[in-house]
C-alpha cells in the first residue's frame, strides 16, 4: 500500500503588529500642544484606559504586583508628555548629539542598556513639543556650523516603533531635509516605516536598520520585528532615497558565531533589493554589560540564555562611571576581522563606520 503523504499547509507567518499600549498617562500641558490632542484622540479611539499624571518622570502608581510584573507592564505604558531638558547628550561614536524625542521601548531585547539607564523608569515617554525640541537643535547646528551636526534619534527609544503614534521622526526628518549643516540618524528593529516614504528628506536622514545573528535574534529580542521584516523595510527606505545602515548589535559571541554572522550577510545580500546597496554604512557594536544591567537582566528575563560570565570578558572603563565587561582582545579581532570580511565579500561598495 502506498503511503499516504499529507502535505502540511505552509504556515502563514503574522507581521508584527504596531505597538498599542495598555495604559496611557497623559501630563496635563502635553494636551496644550496640537500633537498631544491627536495622541489622546487616537487613545480614545482605540479605547485605551488613560489617566492624568503630573510629570513624565513620576509615574509611582502602575499596577503589578511583583517587580517583575510591573516591569512587563511599564513596558505597555505609554506616557505622553513635555520634554524639559533641552541640553542633548553626546552620541558618540554615530552623532554628535542625542536628539530627545521619546524614552523607553516596548522591546524586550535581553541586553538592551535601558534596562540600566532608564533603571526604575522602563515605561515608555514620547515628547509633543516638538518645536522646542527642533529649536534646540537649530541652535547646536548653527553654533558648529559650517561643520555638519549629526543628530542620533534613538539613543534612548526606538522611535520607529512609535511613529504611528507620535508622528516624531517625520517632523525631524523634514526639518532637516532643509538644513544643509544637520543631519539626522536612527536605529530600529521595527518594520513600520510605511509613515516615512513619502516625505520630503533630501538626503539628510540616514536609516539603520538593527540586524543581528539569527541566534541572537530568535534569543535575545522578543517583541521587535522578524529579520526579514526589516529587511523589507530596508528595502522600502533605500527605494525612497534614504541612505540606508546596518547596525550589527550586540555582536555576541557563541557556538557557531561564524556560521551565524556569515549566514546574516549572506542573507542580507540575497534579500535586499540591488539599489539599497549604493551607499550603505555598516556599523558594528561588540556585546558589553555592566554589574547592575547583569543583575536587571537576570531578574527581568531569568530563563535567558545571554552569557554573562565576567571571568570570560575584559574590563573598559564606561562613561556612566562603571566598568564594563567587553570580549577578551583575541576574540574581539576574531569577530571584527571575520564580519568586516563578510561585508566587503557581500557589499564591495559599503563603508564600515566603526567597530566598537
Ligand atoms: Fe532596546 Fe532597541 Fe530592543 Fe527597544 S528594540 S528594547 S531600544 S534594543
Amino acid at each position: 500500500m502506498p503511503t499516504l503523504v499529507l502535505e502540511r499547509p505552509e504556515r502563514k507567518v503574522r507581521p508584527t503588529k504596531a505597538f498599542v499600549p495598555d495604559l496611557v498617562y497623559f501630563e496635563p500641558s502635553s494636551l496644550d500642544y496640537p500633537k498631544g490632542q491627536r495622541i489622546l484622540e487616537w487613545v480614545k479611539e482605540k479605547n485605551i484606559e488613560y489617566h492624568m499624571t503630573t510629570s513624565h518622570n513620576r509615574i509611582t502608581n502602575l499596577p503589578g504586583e511583583t517587580d517583575l510584573e510591573k516591569y512587563r507592564i511599564a513596558k505597555r505604558t505609554l506616557v505622553v508628555g513635555i520634554r524639559r531638558t533641552l541640553k542633548f547628550d553626546q552620541s558618540k561614536p554615530s552623532a554628535e548629539y542625542a536628539i530627545p524625542i521619546s524614552t523607553g521601548c516596548m522591546g524586550h531585547c535581553h541586553y538592551c542598556y535601558l534596562q540600566t539607564t532608564l533603571g526604575a523608569k522602563p515605561y515608555v515617554r514620547v515628547y509633543v513639543n516638538t518645536g522646542d525640541i527642533l529649536q534646540a537643535a537649530k541652535d547646536y547646528i548653527e553654533e558648529r556650523k559650517p561643520e555638519i551636526t549629526r543628530f542620533e534619534a534613538a539613543c534612548t527609544s526606538d522611535p520607529v516603533g512609535l511613529e504611528h503614534i507620535t508622528g516624531n521622526l517625520a517632523d525631524l526628518i523634514t526639518f532637516m531635509a532643509d538644513e544643509e549643516f544637520g543631519r539626522l540618524r536612527f536605529v530600529t528593529k521595527y518594520h513600520h516605516v510605511e509613515p516615512l516614504l513619502s516625505l520630503k528628506h533630501n538626503g539628510n536622514t540616514r536609516i539603520r536598520f538593527s540586524v543581528n545573528a539569527d541566534y541572537v535574534i530568535k534569543n535575545f529580542e522578543p517583541a521587535t520585528s522578524r529579520f526579514e521584516e526589516r529587511i523589507e523595510a530596508a528595502g522600502k527606505i533605500a527605494h525612497a532615497g534614504y541612505p540606508l545602515g546596518f547596525i550589527i548589535a550586540p555582536i555576541i559571541w557563541h557556538e557557531g558565531w561564524e556560521e551565524g554572522y556569515g549566514d546574516l550577510l549572506k542573507r542580507l545580500a540575497k534579500t535586499l533589493p540591488k539599489d539599497a546597496t549604493k551607499d550603505l554604512t555598516f556599523e558594528m557594536i561588540q556585546h558589553r554589560f555592566t554589574k547592575t544591567a547583569k543583575n536587571l537582566i537576570e531578574q527581568r528575563y531569568p530563563k535567558s540564555k545571554l552569557e554573562m560570565d565576567i571571568a570570560k570578558r575584559e574590563t573598559k572603563w564606561g562613561k556612566y562611571g562603571q566598568y564594563k565587561y567587553v570580549y577578551p582582545k583575541d576574540q574581539q579581532q576574531a569577530l571584527r576581522e571575520f564580519i568586516t570580511e563578510r561585508i566587503f565579500e557581500y557589499f564591495p561598495e559599503s563603508r564600515i563606520e566603526y567597530f566598537t
